[in-house]
């Protein structure tokens, strides 16, 4: 037994030798908790996955399995497949007005954002961030060196534009803007937006705006920031429109006097992540015609149920696109981590709040999930609130 210890001790310092202070810098404490609680669990109702429950369509399985058949199975050009690339030029310039693009095909948001963090922050630097806040956003910035400024978007998670230009400093590097919103599900105002527009315009900040979730708007359109200020750089997915995660696409654009950007992030993804997926880029120049309206129309049903099922008893805004709530935890129940627990407890597995914020008052539901399941776990969190 002592021995073990001895032996588990060494193991200890010598990991800690062993790893770079970057990974420090980095935690995954809040999502591992409720994971392994949630591994204890028979058929719960899963409020935690963030993807769609639906497949990708047939016609584009196809057009995978075509391209695969036909050969394209060797590296594309680092910044992406020609004819994928061109199209995704084509489609930004009609919707921004951008001439002639930079564009770069990624491994997915996911990789766009590390790119992107790589090629622009310097340690010091400081980037604005509205909390609640997708998880990434922080743990890139804090891998670069950089720090993060956060803005409370708190009780009603809408785009605080007076807090964050009262933000902005000599240090400031970008701004994120998320919408729709992962956790909130918020689609920013247009006012907003066009406010933000006209302060990072005056101070000439670069915006990062992450769209993945732009087809899943239910109320109107979602208004880009990259209509009205030019500094932008957008990350567009495909993850998320056509459920397909597992195919890690995802691509980079900027108007052309940005060029120098992409041209960073391309250098870098070639030292890293090499290019995208080849098959899959070829599956998504259809994708890009591709009607997935039918899904959305599914997806705001869902958004109703959920919202309608839990409004009179829970504190929560109702959530504009992506498929995402973001709700108040009773207050009786002593924290939001502590509801979580519970409702996990009652089979019903969603993530504490602090997951994706500096507080710990809310926590998410995910409603990508069957529409049965929905009611089950409206039925049994109305049931936590009334018995706090
Ligand atoms: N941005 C946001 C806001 C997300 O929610 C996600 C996925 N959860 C991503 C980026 C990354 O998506 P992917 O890498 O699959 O394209």
């Amino acid at each position: 037994m002592v021995g073990l210890l001895v032996l588990s001790g060494y193991y200890i310092s010598k990991m800690s030798d062993l790893l770079a202070d970057r990974a420090g810098k980095i935690d995954a404490s809040g999502i591992r908790k409720v994971f392994a609680l949630a591994a204890k669990m028979k058929d719960p109702v899963n409020f935690s996955i963030g993807q769609p429950d639906f497949d990708v369509p047939d016609k584009l399985k196809n057009e995978a399995i075509k391209a695969i058949q036909a050969g394209c199975n060797k590296y594309s050009q680092t910044a992406g497949d020609a004819e994928f690339k061109e199209k995704i030029a084509r489609q930004v310039s009609e919707e921004y007005g951008w001439e002639n693009p930079a564009t770069l095909v990624a491994s997915g948001v996911s990789g766009g954002l590390l790119l992107a963090f790589m090629a622009l922050v310097n340690p010091g630097d400081e980037v604005i961030i509205p909390d609640p806040y997708f998880v990434m956003y922080k743990h890139l910035v804090n891998l670069m060196g950089g720090k993060c400024v956060f803005i409370d978007c708190y009780p009603d998670f809408e785009l605080p534009v007076k807090k964050i230009a009262g933000a902005i400093t000599s240090k400031t590097k970008m701004i994120v803007v998320n919408s729709p919103c992962n956790p909130t599900g918020m689609v920013y105002s247009q006012k907003n937006i066009e406010a933000l527009a006209r302060i990072a315009t005056e101070k000439d900040i670069l915006v990062l705006t992450d769209q993945i979730y732009e087809k899943f708007c239910y109320d109107g359109p979602c208004p880009s920031i990259a209509n009205y200020h030019q500094k932008s750089l957008l990350l567009g997915g495909f993850s998320k429109a056509y459920a397909m995660t597992g195919w890690r696409l995802g691509y980079v654009a900027a108007p052309a006097f940005l060029r120098d950007v992409i041209e960073a992030m391309t250098m870098i993804q070639q030292y890293t992540f090499v290019c995208a997926p080849t098959p899959f880029q070829k599956a998504a120049i259809a994708a890009m015609d591709y009607d997935v309206s039918d899904f959305v129309d599914a997806y705001r049903n869902k958004r109703d149920m959920l919202y309608e099922g839990l409004k009179d008893k829970f504190e929560l805004v109702k959530p504009g696109g992506a498929f995402y709530a973001f709700v108040k935890a009773p207050e009786r129940a002593g924290g939001a981590t502590e509801f979580v627990e519970q409702a996990i407890a009652n089979n019903v597995l969603i993530i504490p709040g602090n997951v994706f914020s500096e507080k710990d008052t809310h926590f998410r539901i995910s409603y990508a999930t069957s529409d049965d399941k929905i009611r089950q776990g409206v039925e049994i969190l109305r049931n936590l609130a009334e018995h706090q």
